[in-house]
């Protein structure tokens, strides 16, 4: 069956010049995986995409990284005009995951179709205009915050991380 997890975060964006940040697509997400009968797996999923990747276990005897029956049925991006430090991005996307119950093959606990302790990493790129370049960063649930990112070429603060991304589930 389809379950259907809902993501939203939000940065504020900071900084003097505009560096043009924005979501790329790239989503790594925690979830209870029926191909390799494990709990709690890395998925990683670009939007776009047709299938997703699962980072199995890498121990000798396990399943190890395999394509994995998940992709982003929907990515929602808002920019909200603020003065100074309030702008704000703003991300909803939303992850498909083809799920069957299963116990876990290792830990004595069942799966469920919104994995018992949910994270996520969400991606985002930049342009610096001066010198020109391109960078990346993301964000994720197990953050100290308030946390300020700077850009890696300009030193400039681009966006400020102050609230932990909502992961739920919708069906
Ligand atoms: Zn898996
Ligand atoms: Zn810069």
């Amino acid at each position: 069956m389809v379950r259907s997890i809902e993501v939203t975060a939000v940065l504020g964006l900071g900084g003097a010049r505009s560096h043009n940040v924005h979501w790329t697509g790239r989503i790594e997400i925690s979830l209870d995986c029926f191909v390799c009968r494990r709990n709690g797996r890395t998925t990683e999923v670009q939007h776009g995409d047709e299938e997703g990747s699962c980072s199995g276990d890498g121990r000798p005897g396990w399943i190890a990284r395999h394509p994995a029956p998940v992709r982003v049925s929907a990515f929602d991006s808002t920019d909200l005009e603020g003065s100074g430090e309030s702008g704000r991005t703003v991300l909803r996307a939303v992850v498909d995951q083809w799920w069957a119950p299963f116990h876990d093959a290792k830990r004595d606990e069942p799966a469920l179709a919104l994995t018992a302790r949910p994270w996520v990493r969400l991606h985002l790129g930049y342009l610096c205009p001066e010198p020109l370049g391109a960078g990346t960063f993301s964000t994720q649930t197990n953050l100290g915050r308030p946390h300020t990112v700077g850009c890696a070429q300009c030193g400039e603060p681009i966006a400020t991380d102050h609230e932990t991304p909502r992961i739920r589930l919708l069906t």
